[in-house]
């Protein structure tokens, strides 16, 4: 192995006490084949991607080989499941192979999914089929495009093994990305032990990894908890703006830094709908479109009731805290949200008449069943000096229906009180709404193509046409087409 040109590895969650973890190799596959390495982000992270193509580059991304400097481990955690607790589930197929420093001074860790059993693996097998493996890449990256915190994918390689799920499927292995792998479910882990100390260490090490503001102030924990709810909140306002659903929200699935983590039965709405749900093992819609604001705040209280112990010698105090925090999110998101939506339709910020405007256009689309992407990349051209620009404009794949007739002239008439020019207006929300999302029906086809031919063309593709989501070009429309009604993909399956 050429030590020179593999990460620089810089670990510090090994050096928290053993019950944080389990150190744990990645079981080796048979051939291992690269499908794609993400060289932008490798550039961002410091890591060669001469090396991640290189033969000990790809014996490392499969898990054969350990990277000098790299301590692999299987982290622990528990979790609320759809609202059922689970005390101990932790990383059952995911090796944490260690932390490197980007370019941008920050810590992040390299992590590799589908790397074999762990001692968390319960009945799994450790493994991960290279469907969910491509999903994940697209979306993840897709999202990180359209400039949302999320986890990123630096790699994915085949493993040359059949993993066994409702049929056998070949095997992946994906290496991701994020400022931590500390979720929710990591502080309840420890919380639904009464380890307090355990609690304390980690709410220690996660102020000083991501909230070092938080360690400042007089209450350092409370500050804390308020710092993440303040990026869940914001992250979730992001969320709903794009129509993405996560559709596992569970709190193992929400990470303490804000990102986006677990693509699995996600996907972006095409029609609106507010109930939407795409996950198949989603049966009661806990995680619809509708819900998942209301969704987080109750995983947010979870994390609150595990730093209890902490916010105040007072427990009267402490839960008074809790609660005040827990409260504020709601007027967070909202907040977020709505200067969201209100810039989405090109104005300066929210407020009380333009917040009424977004409701009545959310609920024509909801009649009408408009494509919540293309209503608002639509919108953004009509609000142009030019009005739709020639050649490259969605209205050749997509029209608003005419009932929305009555509404455009009210925000046409309240664009013009906004201090801004028409054509920094357009600009605004060119900007903002995409033109290309990960359509569901979209990542089926590529799946499909590298599952049943063997073809990747169809994936990178994708991935190359959705880095750039907010410019349009006609030669590309396949890309921004809502689905037919054939092409409509009812249920994502976890099947992960
Ligand atoms: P997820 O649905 O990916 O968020 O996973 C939920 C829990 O199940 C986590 O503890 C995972 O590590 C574990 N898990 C999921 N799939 C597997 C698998 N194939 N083998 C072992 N553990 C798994
Ligand atoms: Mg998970």
């Amino acid at each position: 192995m050429t030590q020179l040109d593999s990460p620089r590895f810089d670990n510090s969650y090994t050096a928290l006490p053993e019950r944080f973890y389990a150190r744990q190799k990645p079981t080796p596959v048979q051939a291992p084949e690269l499908i794609r390495i993400n060289r932008a982000l490798a550039t961002q992270l410091g890591i060669s991607a001469d090396w991640l193509t290189s033969p000990e580059g790809l014996q490392v991304l499969a898990g054969n080989e350990i990277a000098p400097g790299s301590m692999p481990i299987a982290t622990a955690y528990a979790g609320h499941q759809f609202g059922n607790w689970n005390p101990r589930l932790g990383d059952g197929r995911a090796v944490l192979l260690g932390e490197v420093v980007g370019v941008d001074g920050q810590r992040y860790d390299m992590q590799l999914k589908g790397a074999g059993r762990t001692p968390f693996a319960r009945g799994g097998d450790g493994r991960a089929p290279l469907g969910p493996v491509l999903r994940e890449y697209i979306v993840s990256e897709a999202m990180a495009a359209l400039e949302v915190p999320t986890s990123r994918s630096l790699a994915a390689v085949t493993t040359g093994e059949q993993v066994m799920r409702d049929r056998p499927q070949p095997g992946g292995i994906l290496t991701r990305i994020c400022s931590s792998h500390i979720r929710i479910g990591t502080f309840q882990y420890f919380a639904g032990m009464d380890d307090i100390e355990a609690v304390q260490t980690l709410a220690d090490y996660v102020i000083n990894r991501h909230y070092p503001e938080a360690g400042e102030s007089e209450r350092p924990y409370v500050a804390l908890l308020q710092a993440v709810i303040g990026r869940q909140a914001t992250l979730i306002a992001q969320w709903q703006q794009l129509g993405f659903i996560h559709g596992v929200m569970n709190t193992d699935n929400m990470l303490i830094s804000g990102e986006t983590i677990d693509y699995g039965p996600c996907a972006f709405m095409d029609a609106y709908h507010p109930e939407t749900v795409f996950s198949s093992i989603d049966r009661g819609g806990r995680y619809a479109y509708i819900n998942q604001p209301g969704i987080g705040q109750w995983n947010l209280a979870w994390l609150a009731r595990a730093l209890l112990p902490l916010l105040d010698k007072d427990e009267d105090l402490a839960v008074q805290a809790a609660q005040q925090a827990i409260d504020d999110y709601v007027g967070l998101y909202q907040a977020t949200y709505y200067d969201l939506m209100a810039r989405k339709l090109g104005m300066a910020a929210s407020d009380e008449s333009n917040t009424a405007l977004i409701e009545e256009l959310l609920e024509l689309m909801k009649e009408s069943g408009t494509d919540y992407t293309l209503t608002f990349r639509r919108l953004s051209e009509l609000a142009g000096p030019q009005g739709p620009i020639e050649g490259d404009s969605v209205a050749d794949i997509f029209d608003l229906p005419a009932s929305f007739a009555p509404w455009q002239e009210k925000w046409q008439r309240a664009l013009e009180q906004q201090p801004a020019s028409s054509a920094e207006r357009q600009k605004q929300m060119l900007a903002l709404n995409p033109a290309y999302i990960a359509r569901n029906h979209l990542v089926e086809e590529v799946i499909r193509a590298a599952e049943d031919e063997g073809d990747l063309q169809p994936f990178h593709a994708l991935i190359d046409r959705l880095a750039s989501p907010f410019d349009y070009h006609a030669q590309d429309a396949r890309y921004a087409m809502p689905p037919t009604p054939e092409q409509v993909v009812r249920a994502t399956f976890c099947g992960t």
